[in-house]
C-alpha cells in the first residue's frame, strides 16, 4: 500500500523574513505553503508549478496537464462575491478556455489553515463575473474596469473541499470530485453557464430521479439569470442533453432523467 505524506497545516513564516511590507509577507508565507503542498486536482500530478508573476491572474500550473491555479489569501473567505483583476482579461480568459481555478485559502492569525476550496475552472462562465465601476477620473489607473467573481452563482459542485475545517480531505476524493466535472470545459462558454445553473436546479430537487416536468416548475429560477430569454423550456432540454452528452445523466424515458455525478 502507497503512504503518502500527510498536508502540512502551518505555513512557515521564516521564507518572508527578508520583507517587510503586511500585504507582501502574507502573499510570500501562502504562496510557499501552496507551492510545497498543492497537488493538481485534473491529474496525478503532485507537483504544482510557481507561473513567471507577470502572468495576469495565473500563479500555478501543471506541467502534466496545463490546469491552472490561482491563489487567494483570507483571514475570513468571503462567502458572495470575491474582488478579482481586470474584468475583460478574466472574460478573455473563460473565453479562450484558459480560465485558472481558484483556491481560496483561509488561515488563522498564527498562519495556520484552517480551509482551502478550490473553485473549479470549469464553472467559471461570464455570468458569475460582474464587471465593476470604472475607476473615476482621478485614480491612477482611471477608466480601469475591475470584476467581482459571485461566488453565490457557482453551483456546490463547483466548490470542492480540499482541506475543511483544518483537515486535509483524501487526496482520491478530492480529485474525483473535480474530475468528473472536467467534461463540462469541452461546452462552448455560452452554453456552458446554462448547463452548471441546471446542475444547480437539479441538485437542489434533492435526489438523482427527476422529470421535465420538476424543471419547467422552477423555470423562474432560469430566468432570474437569463431575464432576457424567451425560449428556457428550450434551453433547459438543451441542457439535458448536454449532461447526458457529458456521461452525467441519462434519459430513462417518459421525460424521466437520471444524474449520475
Ligand atoms: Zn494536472
Amino acid at each position: 500500500m502507497m503512504t503518502s505524506v500527510p498536508m502540512e497545516l502551518v505555513c512557515d513564516t521564516s521564507v518572508a523574513n527578508a520583507y517587510k511590507s503586511a500585504p507582501q509577507r502574507a502573499r510570500v508565507v501562502s504562496e510557499g505553503w501552496f507551492a510545497q503542498n498543492s497537488y493538481c486536482l485534473a491529474c496525478d500530478a503532485d507537483r504544482l508549478y510557481r507561473t513567471p508573476s507577470n502572468t495576469a491572474a495565473t500563479d500555478f500550473t501543471c506541467n502534466g496537464c496545463g490546469q491552472r491555479y490561482e491563489l487567494k489569501t483570507f483571514l475570513k473567505r468571503p462567502g458572495r462575491s470575491l474582488v478579482d483583476g481586470a474584468y475583460l482579461s478574466l472574460l478573455g480568459r473563460i473565453q479562450a478556455g484558459t480560465a485558472p481555478t481558484l483556491c481560496l485559502l483561509e488561515r488563522s492569525d498564527c498562519w495556520r489553515i484552517r480551509s482551502l476550496t478550490a473553485i473549479h475552472s470549469s464553472f467559471l462562465t461570464p455570468w458569475v463575473i460582474e464587471q465593476r465601476r470604472p475607476l473615476s477620473q482621478v485614480a491612477r489607473r482611471a477608466g480601469w474596469v475591475g470584476c467581482n467573481i459571485r461566488l453565490d452563482r457557482i453551483p456546490p459542485d463547483g466548490e470542492i473541499n480540499v482541506i475543511g475545517a483544518g483537515v486535509a480531505c483524501p487526496k482520491a476524493e478530492v480529485r474525483n470530485k473535480f474530475q468528473r466535472f472536467l467534461p463540462l470545459a469541452s461546452l462552448p462558454v455560452g452554453q456552458r453557464g446554462w448547463t452548471t445553473l441546471t446542475l444547480s436546479v437539479i441538485r437542489k430537487l434533492g435526489r438523482p430521479q427527476f422529470s421535465l416536468g420538476d424543471l419547467y416548475l422552477r423555470e423562474e429560477e432560469f430566468s432570474a439569470f437569463y431575464p432576457s430569454n424567451r425560449h428556457v423550456r428550450a434551453k433547459i432540454r438543451q441542457q439535458l442533453q448536454n449532461l447526458r452528452d457529458l456521461g452525467m445523466l441519462s434519459f430513462e424515458g417518459r421525460g424521466e432523467y437520471r444524474l449520475s455525478v
